[in-house]
């Protein structure tokens, strides 16, 4: 082609990356064998899976498809090396992941080259994104390897920890779950996705070029029915990392209900795109363009909902159908291609399934004029307008390069709309005013929230869901809690379910002032939106003292009570956005109320406990300096400033969840529950509170003392009754943000298993009590994190 006819037709050439490294270093080595104890093994089975490119649709190397015995193995490996590995000096294991993000950057090349043939993303993504974060995520865990000492002392790591990840971003998931989980001092046994295994086992070489020791890091290639299903009912696996759909996360959440195993889980999105009408649209159009297209659409966090001002809404259509129109999908190792090829043919049905079932709901389909290739897997960039909230489109994740679009007019209604789902993973907010944006930002639900900007990431900002987007973060300091637990955790033993007398010690029921004369009756009703309310059921439960004798009655709640309630601190979250100083002054007044009550609250503990008059002034005093310490905390525990490497800020803040639902312990009847609601609320949390079933009466004497204190109606509401029935309720129900559950084994692993309805966040103890009076188990940082979620709000800067 001559100058003048390109200067005449302005199209590109073509400037293809050659594939031939890639396919050598294949050639040679396949069939790949699987990775365990730094060997190559091949399969128990012997039986192999074929990976292929998806641009070509040819097979491009056979690699082992694992059975249980493998996971076996490699479970066994990792436990092995854990014992040396954990002890090993923080220092040095920040020499090894060193050591690995330099082999990864010497051979990003390579890296880039194989993860383009193996998922049919473009080589622009994987050698200017992908692999540069997996490599900043080494340097950036090599960091805390080397910090842990100082930095997270009294936390030790979790033991082996099993990896599952998808084919989306399959070496930047792979850096995001072993990175963290080895700097730490944990052994890992990870399956990559089966369309995409081939830059995993590239990754192990180098794991054995380095000399890692054996078994730190194992992976094992096949198939979800096989190695997903063995590793997550593994018993010697203490920890699930996941990433993926949302109806595999709730497959593991409800697997490892109860079995004790960590969990984290970064799920799907449906990710809104907000754009006000003083946005710069030229550059909305670029950042929609890197929103939804970028890595085909196939991203948990792709804004594939576009949300605009309606005055704007066809300029920037207008503009954007342009833009689409030059776009140029296909051959993805060409350095000039924008889209490239979907990751599978089955994938791409799905998408045609779903657009087609968006067209028969009356959506609008815009897609350019030219065609895609027809070899290979490709689908074209699509644009859809006419969508109703409510359907399919709007409501799916499709995980393709579609882009349904829907317009506003206030800006409440923009903030409606974007939380219109049940997902909460990451949003992006366009305007050129910079209040307005701030303003919106917080009004999200979701974990990343981009300011004229989308699709940032860095190792030093941590990355996860909100609400049915899964939990748990990945990077930063809060992505680092998901590979540790405190050392105290260990020493905590189980309790048998039927003998309440444990809990209290085996204590001599110690006389009590008066308990002679009979008791005045008096039944403490529920305690619901500030509120004192009778029982839905109408009937009530006695409460037996330690000496034996009846104390009086609680009423005996039930399923519609719990929602009364929930209702109730759900209509009350007005309390999240008062300020911190506010909810601080009012948990000050709250002790305040209670320490002129002291004599009373002594009593009660030792009629229902048994235990001596020192020991409930013990449990009081503790209840008291531990509404000091939150009132302390409300105002302390805030968010960061992270500095990833652009020229901008992401703030990191630190968000209530919502309304939590608390099953608080029976072993100290007011500590236990001073210690569960006091961070929650302090952190703008509002809560529905179980008490302890045996010994309730301590939790409704501090009717009077919130009463008094200015709490405000809702914030804190209290059902008596049976803990795991109403425990269930809150588990199961789409309001509550979290679970927190202090009672049986059994009651835990229900709690665990019912709250895959909305992937609420639990806690729980597992039937193993903690000694509530010592502050390392019944206060801190450890309370805190469990009532908040990380918000990072990128905000880059610049004209
Ligand atoms: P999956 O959730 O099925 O796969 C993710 C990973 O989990 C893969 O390694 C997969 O193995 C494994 N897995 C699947 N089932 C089980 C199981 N029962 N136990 C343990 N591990 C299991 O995603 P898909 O690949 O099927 O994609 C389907 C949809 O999921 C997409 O269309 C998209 O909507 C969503 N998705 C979301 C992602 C995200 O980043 N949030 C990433 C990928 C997909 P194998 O590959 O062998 O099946």
């Amino acid at each position: 082609m001559s100058i003048m006819e390109i200067f005449s037709s302005m199209e590109y050439g073509p400037a293809p990356e050659s594939s031939a490294p890639a396919l050598e270093w294949l050639k040679e080595r396949q069939p790949f064998g699987l990775f365990i104890h730094n060997q190559w093994v091949a399969p128990q089975n012997g039986q192999y899976l074929e990976s292929v490119n998806p641009a070509t649709g040819q097979t491009l190397a056979r690699v082992a498809a694992a059975s249980r015995e493998d996971v076996d193995a490699a479970v066994a490996s990792a436990r092995q090396a854990f014992v040396s590995w954990s002890q090993t000096p923080g220092h040095v294991r920040a020499r090894y992941l060193y050591a690995l993000a330099r082999q990864l950057q010497k051979h990003s090349r390579l890296f880039a080259v194989l993860e383009t043939l193996d998922n049919g993303k473009t080589i622009r993504e994987t050698r200017d994104l992908d692999i540069p974060l997996v490599a900043r995520h080494f340097y950036y865990h090599a960091g805390w390897a080397q910090l842990q000492e100082t930095e997270l002392a009294g936390y030790q790591p979790v033991g082996v920890i099993g990896q599952i990840i998808p084919w989306n971003f399959p070496l930047l998931m792979l850096a995001w779950k072993i990175a963290p989980a080895i700097a730490l001092g944990n052994t890992v046994v990870l399956k990559p996705a089966r369309y995409t295994s081939l830059t995993a086992l590239k990754f192990a070489e180098i794991v054995q070029e380095i000399g890692l020791p054996a078994g730190v890091i194992n992976i094992v290639t096949g198939e979800a029915s096989q190695v997903g299903e063995a590793l997550i009912q593994h018993p010697d696996v203490n920890k699930i990392a996941f990433t993926g759909s949302t109806e595999v996360g709730k497959r593991i959440r409800q697997a490892t209900a109860g079995s004790g195993k960590k969990l984290s889980l970064e799920l799907g999105g449906k990710s809104p795109f907000i754009v006000f009408d003083d946005a710069d649209l030229d550059s909305v159009v670029e950042g929609i363009v890197d929103a939804i297209w970028f890595n085909q659409g196939q991203v948990c966090c792709a804004g594939s909902r576009l949300l605009v001002q309606e005055n704007s809404s066809e300029r920037l259509l207008a503009k954007l159908r342009t833009r689409m129109e030059h776009l140029r999908v296909g051959d993805p190792l060409d350095k000039t291609t924008d889209i490239g090829a979907i990751v599978s043919t089955g994938q791409r049905d799905e998408i045609q399934r779903l657009v087609d079932q968006g067209i028969r709901e009356g959506g609008e389909i815009w897609q350019p004029s030219w065609s895609c290739p027809t070899t290979g897997s490709f689908f074209p960039p699509t644009l859809f307008t006419n969508i109703a909230p409510a359907s399919t489109l709007a409501q799916v994740e499709i995980f393709g390069p579609v882009l349904v679009t829907m317009t506003f007019r206030t800006q409440a209604e923009a903030v409606e709309l974007a939380n219109n789902t049940p997902y909460g993973l990451a949003a992006s907010v366009w305007s050129e005013n910079i209040n307005l944006a701030l303003d919106i930002a917080p009004r999200l639900k979701a974990g990343s929230v981009w300011i004229n900007s989308t699709n940032l990431f860095d190792a030093s900002c941590g990355f996860g869901g909100y609400r049915e987007s899964g939990f748990g973060r990945e990077g930063g300091k809060e992505g680092l809690y998901e590979y540790l637990k405190p050392d105290w955790q260990k020493s905590l033993l189980p309790i048998s379910e039927t003998r309440q007398a444990e809990l209290f010690e085996e204590s001599e029921a110690h006389p009590v002032d008066g308990e002679s004369l009979p008791a005045i009756d008096r039944t403490p009703k529920l305690f619901i939106g500030g509120k004192q309310v009778r029982p839905d059921s109408g009937y009530s439960l006695p409460v037996v003292g330690a000496s034996g004798r009846v104390l009086g009655e609680v009423g005996e709640g039930t399923r519609k009570d719990i929602r009364n309630a929930v209702e109730a601190a759900q209509a009350a979250k007005g309390w999240a956005s008062s300020t911190a100083h506010n909810r601080a002054q009012i948990l000050y007044y709250l002790a305040e109320n209670l320490a002129v009550r002291e004599e009373e609250f002594v009593r009660r503990i030792m009629q229902q406990t048994g235990r001596s008059q020192a020991e409930a002034r013990k449990e009081v005093q503790t209840g008291l300096s531990r509404l000091f310490s939150y009132a302390a905390w409300a105002d302390k525990y805030e968010g960061t400033i992270h500095r990833p490497p652009l020229r901008g800020v992401a703030l990191a803040m630190k968000e209530p969840l919502g309304v939590i639902g608390i099953a608080a312990p029976d072993e100290y009847p007011l500590l236990g529950f001073l210690s569960l609601i006091a961070p929650a609320i302090a952190m703008g949390n509002t809560v529905v509170v179980v008490p302890s079933p045996v010994a309730p009466l301590s939790a409704t004497d501090s009717y009077q003392v919130f009463e008094t204190s200015d709490l405000p109606a809702g914030v804190v509401n209290i059902v008596t009754g049976a803990r795991d029935p109403l425990s269930k309720v809150l588990a199961e129900h789409e309001d509550v943000a979290a679970m927190w559950y202090f009672g049986s084994a059994q009651g835990s692993q229900g709690i665990e298993a019912a709250s895959i309805s909305n992937m609420k966040r639990t806690w729980v103890n597992y039937g193993r009590p903690r000694h509530w009076l010592e502050r390392s188990q019944g206060e801190g940082e450890e309370f805190l994190r469990e009532a908040t979620q990380v918000k990072n709000i990128w905000v880059p800067f610049g004209d």
